[in-house]
């Protein structure tokens, strides 16, 4: 019989944060895998020998003092990474319809306001009116800050702020509204629904500093991986957990899908709530939790086009783009079949073998689930496009080629440059993660209802607790913070702040 401290379900970053944290406390760790590689939205893939991240195309807070450079530092990671400062003086280029212009997202909250100011001379209170309400709003939130001690009162007072009508407060100029808004899929902004918390928490830890991962985001994933088992514990990958099983109201072993019992005293799960608990046959897990966690709507899901360039063929670039056609900044992920896509993302990954030109280019937009379901019953767990079958590959390709006539607009000759490609879909992200519907970024949040979406990493299990991108926040940063707050429950204590702070 295998016994740990603690099983840790499935190696995202969350599960994976939470595995170090808690090896590092002494615990004998066991992660569990259900894929090939470790690390969920962390993987990378190659095509032609060229390197892809699947959901991991920037990072920010990871400059010296900042809150993910020293959670990395305290987890024996940081010093290991290879990363690539993006451009101070715009990490993110905002491209809006016709407008030939540029607009720059900078570094530094000052070089922020000078950047924009050159497009926008007359907008000076706006942008410092802007800066300040982020700063105010994340210094709210005591983890993000590695704070132990914040009064609730503080942050409950800016949850139920919407992000559409604060920034509407700041400017009449729809153009300069429309810049502030621009890279929100890496929230997915949604009008009547999304919270500026959610808005300044991922674009504030940007601005203080933006970094690409030099050869792949699943360097995070390999790092952690190394750690867990250096400090004495087991990362097992090919390891689906089918059940959770009870016994005397407590967890006692993870089944896996051929049939390994895993023991311990703990569980983590960092799969989605909803998935966590199908894992679980229990009276224990009233029918009202249950209702409430499966019935939390998800965000939307993506379609990609993964570009090889040509040999230099494209010059490299050290900043994303963000495209949406003139005042669709909100309606992105709404879009219909005759307008889509409304909006695209392109990032560029940096390589050690080539700084001069881009070996590749990910092209990002958005797709709603219902769009694949017609082949929702495949899995990829052989090879999608054997699997999926030809009508499959048609629609990607059909799509494919709709969006790249869409950024071949705005970056003509780029299609020269196309060595091959290939396209991921809502399907994709739904089978490499196990979720239901591929979304990005999981449970969306509501500043109408803030404290319906937001979940606790205590279940009512004893010994089960849930990390990941649903409890709390997404993105890198979101998670290792989610993690921290799964590990303060599990030990009782919230010493590790402490220590991450004393380096
Ligand atoms: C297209 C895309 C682009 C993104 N871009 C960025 C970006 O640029 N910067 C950024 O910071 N964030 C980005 N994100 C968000 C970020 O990648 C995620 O929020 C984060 O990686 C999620 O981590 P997680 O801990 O929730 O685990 P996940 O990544 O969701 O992984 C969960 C893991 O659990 C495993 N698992 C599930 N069920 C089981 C089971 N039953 N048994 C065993 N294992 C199981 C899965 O296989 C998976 O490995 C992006 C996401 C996407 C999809």
């Amino acid at each position: 019989m295998k016994k740990y401290d603690a099983v840790i379900v499935g190696s995202g970053i969350g599960g994976l944060v939470c595995g170090t944290v808690l090896a590092k406390e002494g615990y004998r760790v066991c992660v569990l895998e259900k894929n090939k590689q470790v690390g969920g939205s962390l993987q990378t893939f190659s095509r032609d020998k060229v390197i892809f991240d699947s959901g991991v195309h920037y990072v920010g807070g990871l400059d010296e003092g900042q809150n993910l450079n020293r959670i990395f530092n305290y987890l024996g990671i940081m010093d290991q990474m290879k990363l690539q400062r993006m451009d101070e003086d715009g990490f993110d280029r905002i491209l809006i319809g016709d407008d030939p212009k540029e607009y720059k997202q900078a570094q530094g909250y000052e070089n922020f306001v000078q950047q924009l100011l050159k497009d926008f001379p007359d907008e000076e209170t706006a942008l410092r009116s802007y800066c300040s309400r982020m700063q105010d709003v994340c210094r709210r939130f005591p983890l993000y800050n590695l704070r132990t001690k914040g009064l609730y009162e503080e942050k409950v007072e800016v949850l139920g702020i919407n992000t559409k009508s604060f920034i509407e407060s700041l400017t009449s100029n729809q153009k300069l509204q429309a810049v502030l808004l621009g890279n929100n899929a890496l929230y997915v902004g949604v009008p009547d629904e999304t919270p500026f918390y959610v808005h300044a928490l991922v674009i504030n830890s940007y601005i203080e500093s933006a970094w690409k991962c030099i050869d792949g985001g699943s360097q995070i994933a390999k790092l952690l991986t190394r750690r867990i088992r250096d400090l004495g514990g087991d990362v097992i990958r090919h390891s689906e957990v089918k059940k959770l099983h009870i016994e005397n109201d407590r967890i006692v072993y993870a089944e896996t899908r051929e049939g390994e019992r895993y023991h311990a005293d703990i569980f983590v799960s960092n799969a989605h709530p909803a998935k966590t608990l199908e894992m679980i046959q229990s009276e224990m897990i009233r029918k009202a939790y249950r209702k409430r966690l499966t019935s939390l709507t998800n965000t939307a899901s993506s379609f990609l086009v993964h570009v090889v360039f040509k040999k230099k063929s494209f010059r490299y670039v050290k900043h994303n783009y963000y495209y949406h056609k003139e005042g669709e900044v909100w309606n992105m992920s709404d879009y219909t079949e005759d307008n889509w896509p409304l909006g695209y993302a392109i990032f560029i990954p940096p390589t050690s073998r080539s700084p001069e030109y881009a070996e590749a280019m990910t092209i990002f937009t958005y797709m709603r689930y219902s769009e694949v379901a017609p082949w929702q019953h495949t899995f990829n767990t052989v090879s999608a496009e054997e699997d999926r079958g030809e009508t499959y590959t048609a629609f990607k390709k059909y799509k494919a080629e709709i969006l790249l006539d869409e950024v071949e607009k705005r970056f003509p000759g780029l299609r020269d440059c196309i060595h091959s490609y290939t396209a991921s879909t809502p399907l994709t992200y739904r089978d490499y993660i196990g979720n239901y519907d591929g979304s990005l970024y999981g449970v969306a949040k509501d500043y109408k209802d803030p404290l319906k979406t937001f979940i606790s990493p205590k279940t009512k299990i004893g010994n089960l607790y849930l990390t990941g991108q649903n409890i709390n926040l997404h993105g890198v940063l979101g998670c290792t913070i989610s993690a921290l707050l799964t590990c303060i429950a599990i030990l009782g204590k919230d010493d590790i702040i402490e220590k991450i702070k004393n380096g």
